[in-house]
């Protein structure tokens, strides 16, 4: 099959592997379980570890079955490298260990996924400031930059509140100021949006959520826009500066964060990854559909207090999620009237499983302040907006009137 960068999302994907070598005429890249790779002599071996040519090493920094993985993410990305990680956490938490040192500061949203606020203040901890700030408002991010930023770092679409952040401002400011702009794009993931079109040079994915999609493995992924000038990033170390400009930071990420922390994907979850991600845009373009439908019959209901979903006319960055995503995403959260008690009414639920995660083929949901965001304390969740009551969604690919028939006879008993 020819190189034609014309195909659309889907026939990418599925397509991807057979641009390179096929193993056997197998459709899907085989899993290979070597830790080792040998080669026929030890010239060539050497010359591999020294990077004159490409070749595995060992299973920790590199194996055929998950670097087939990288390169549909960075096809998905339309990025120029990918690396991948053994959780999502593992990939944000390289970013911290690769790039970053004492003394720098960072720029991060206040609204932010639970664990990586909590990684941020163990880098707080380990010398590096973390500015919070509503990045929903980009005079905001600018005003926390210091001559010691070194990146700003935000998420798309926010869980569990669905704030949105300025994403194509921050963009803007990033370039204007050099400095490294990382988006996690996990919420809309590279089939609704791609962090590229506005600048970042570094993207985030989780893969356990939306591109393995079925709640059966865990990985995660840095892709390199290649947008970002490696160049100009103060500490990259003497040896990864020997390399062309493009390909520094991706490399030091590879070794100080891939290699020397060992958080590496498993062959066997990359191969169950590919799969999934082979039916991405056909799980997102139902969990929208089914998330918009639910959302509307909630906000119409008087039981109901308030919605937020940026699918409704009533979200207040509605106009940048049309504008930015080509849907409007699976998750939403939302709060009922006071006098209900949001876990009598999760009780009542025959379909929606009472349970964390997001981003799965089945309908999930959540009493946040009593679980995910539980450890952070009631000053924290204020200022990330999450009421006691709030009750997160992430809705499935069941059929639509299933799920619309489920919440309608939990509400039915107030
Ligand atoms: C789940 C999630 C992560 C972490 O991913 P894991 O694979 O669970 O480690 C990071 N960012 C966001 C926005 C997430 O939703």
């Amino acid at each position: 099959m020819s190189t034609d960068n014309t195909y659309g999302f889907t026939t990418t994907i599925l397509h991807n592997d057979r641009q390179k070598e096929i193993e056997h005429g197998s459709p899907h890249k085989p899993i290979h379980t070597s830790v080792t790779f040998g080669y026929h002599n030890a010239r060539e071996l050497a010359d591999v570890f020294q990077g004159k040519a490409n070749g595995f090493r060992y299973g920790r920094q590199g194996n055929p079955t998950v670097s087939a993985l990288e390169d549909k993410i960075t096809k998905m990305e339309d990025g120029v490298a990918s690396l991948c990680f053994a959780t999502g956490m593992a990939a944000i938490g390289a970013v911290f260990q690769g790039l970053l040192r004492r003394g720098d500061q960072i720029v991060s949203s206040r609204f932010l996924f639970g664990n990586t606020n909590s990684l941020w203040q163990t880098c707080a901890e380990q010398g590096i400031a973390v500015a919070l700030v509503d990045a929903t408002d980009v005079a905001q991010v600018e005003a926390a930059i210091t001559p010691d930023t070194r990146m700003v770092f935000v998420e798309t679409i926010a869980n569990p509140r669905t704030q949105i952040a300025d994403l194509a401002r921050i963009g803007e400011l990033c370039q204007q100021r050099g400095i490294l702009y990382v988006v996690d794009n996990t919420m809309t993931s590279p089939y609704l949006f791609r962090p590229k079109k506005v600048g970042a040079g570094l993207v985030i994915n989780s893969l356990t959520k939306a591109i393995a999609g079925h709640g059966n493995v865990l990985g995660g992924a840095i892709t390199d826009t290649g947008l970002f000038n490696w160049a100009s990033y103060p500490h990259i170390a003497a040896n990864f500066r020997k390399q062309a400009p493009a390909q520094q930071g991706m490399s030091q990420l590879r070794a100080k964060a891939l290699r020397d922390f060992g958080a590496s994907l498993s062959p066997d979850a990359a191969h169950q990854i590919a799969v999934g991600a082979e039916t991405l845009a056909l799980r997102m373009e139902r969990e929208s559909a089914n998330a918009l439908a639910l959302a509307q019959m909630l906000e119409a209901d008087p039981r109901v207090a308030r919605v937020h979903y940026p699918g409704l006319a009533s979200h207040p960055q509605h106009a940048l999620a049309t504008d930015l995503f080509r849907s409007y995403g699976a998750l939403f959260s939302f709060e009922l009237q006071p006098e209900i008690d949001c876990f009598d009414f999760l009780n009542h639920l025959k379909l929606a499983i009472n349970a964390t995660h997001l981003g799965d083929t089945r309908t999930l949901v959540i009493p946040v302040a009593h679980t995910i965001f539980f450890e952070m304390g009631a000053e924290r969740r204020a200022e990330m907006q999450i009421a006691d009551s709030l009750i997160r969604v992430s809705v499935g690919i069941e059929d639509t009137q299933d799920l619309l028939s489920d919440f309608a006879q939990g509400l039915s008993n107030y």
